[in-house]
């Protein structure tokens, strides 16, 4: 069974075909610069195969087309009836989504209304979408939300300490993000534990360009680091994270900034790249090795503020069965994981440093051997776990219209 991932973004579309019953990638391609002259469609076929073919690809139509083109002349589809559904990815799913979702008119129609909530990812969704729609009409396309996973956070730990009529009239409140990428690793992590999902409890840690930690009690999310948007919570490649909101307004008075400046500033331009001028985390090691102050600090702030929330997560669920690392950062950083996890013992955390150097991919526990809690590195799998998702909706709709 062969089921293909999309991830539209406004200048880009990322795309994966699965075969579903090895959980094997088929193709994987990018497709960046959509619009422009110099745009560019790389895919691999294999890990090590690369094959950048550059020509104009003036919009998402074109996009996809191309996309199609080549599962076609690549002879991994030869009719498109081979493929059991599309699953799109899409950034806000709102209150309303809670589920991966049939795409169908009225879905088009709330995803956009979600655009208010997400206005430079859901319209790039959408066009994606629409456009998969148009030229394959015949095969099921399932929406996957990033926020979804979070829809069973508690009313006390989603509202924020606001006039009431801002949830209710505008919906301002936590809503979370990187859903699939916790709930993917807190399905490996259980079965790693040997335990049920249902009664594991998690500390998930998602450490990439962007960052966020989950407290998972019993399979489920009951909190989480982003809010309303992404820029919430941990210190990012170039996202402030948890800042005083009266910050806000003295940037404003004193440097007479609007708030779409500002916007851009604690989005674009804090977080590691704020601190110390670079935002990628093997750019900050690299300064950091030459004694850059500033570059330290970074590392520092950085491996405090999950510290801070490892802390706050552990109160929240009051028995803790693993910590797990995820994304580039999680899963490839030795120095971090460990900064991380400093001074922790007291909870039952330590790492061992020789299994923290190599962990084994795509799972290792690095936890010393008498740690009371485990502590997991997990290779993330966003787009197979988008692939897992609506390959289930599918199967749930065949069933309930039989
Ligand atoms: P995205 O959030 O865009 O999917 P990734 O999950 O790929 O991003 O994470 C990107 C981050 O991971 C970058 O900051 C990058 O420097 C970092 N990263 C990747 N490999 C390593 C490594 N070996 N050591 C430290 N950081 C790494």
């Amino acid at each position: 069974m062969k089921i293909l991932v999309i991830n539209a973004g406004s200048s880009s579309m990322k795309y994966s075909l699965f075969e579903m019953g090895r959980h094997c990638v088929l193709i994987a391609g990018l497709i960046e610069r959509i619009g422009e002259a110099a745009s560019e469609h790389r895919y691999s076929l294999t890990q090590a195969d690369q094959t950048p073919i550059q020509k104009p690809i003036a919009d998402h139509r074109q996009a996809l087309q191309e996309l199609f083109g080549i599962l076609s002349s690549s002879g991994l589809l030869a009719d498109s009836r081979e493929l059991y559904c599309i699953g799109h990815r899409v950034v806000h799913g709102g209150e309303q989504f809670r589920q991966p979702t049939l795409i169908n008119e009225q879905a088009l129609q709330q995803i956009h209304a979600n655009s208010a909530l997400a206005p430079l990812h859901n319209p790039a969704n959408l066009l994606g979408i629409r456009e998969a729609i148009r030229q394959m009409p015949q095969i099921p396309q399932i929406a996957v939300f990033d926020t979804a996973f979070h829809h069973t956070l508690p009313d006390y730990a989603y509202r924020y300490a606001l006039p009431a009529r801002l949830y209710t009239d505008y919906g301002v409140r936590r809503y979370g993000f990187h859903g699939t990428s916790h709930r993917y690793v807190a399905r490996l992590a259980a079965r790693a534990l040997g335990k049920n999902l249902t009664e594991t409890n998690l500390i998930t840690l998602h450490l990439g360009n962007g960052a966020s930690a989950a407290a998972i009690e019993n399979g489920v999310s009951v909190d989480t680091s982003m809010g309303m948007t992404p820029l919430e919570g941990l210190m990012m490649g170039s996202r402030c994270g948890d800042i005083d909101p009266a910050i806000h307004f003295y940037l404003s008075r004193m440097l007479d900034l609007d708030s779409q400046a500002i916007e851009n500033l604690l989005n674009k331009d804090s977080g590691c790249k704020g601190v110390c001028g670079e935002n990628d985390m093997r750019a900050i090691h690299k300064l950091a090795e030459t004694g850059d102050k500033a570059a330290i600090l970074a590392l520092d702030m950085y491996a405090y503020r999950i510290r801070k929330y490892i802390g706050a997560y552990y109160a929240v669920l009051g028995r803790v069965d693993a910590i797990v690392f995820t994304g580039g950062i999680g899963e490839n950083d030795s120095l971090l994981r460990e900064k991380c996890c400093h001074n922790l013992s007291a909870l039952g955390i330590a790492i061992d440093s020789g299994e923290n150097q190599n962990p084994a991919r795509p799972w290792a526990n690095i936890a010393t051997g008498d740690a009371t809690v485990a502590v997991l590195v997990i290779a993330t799998h966003e787009e197979l776990e988008i692939a897992i998702q609506a390959q289930e909706c599918v199967a749930q709709q065949s069933e309930s219209t039989r």
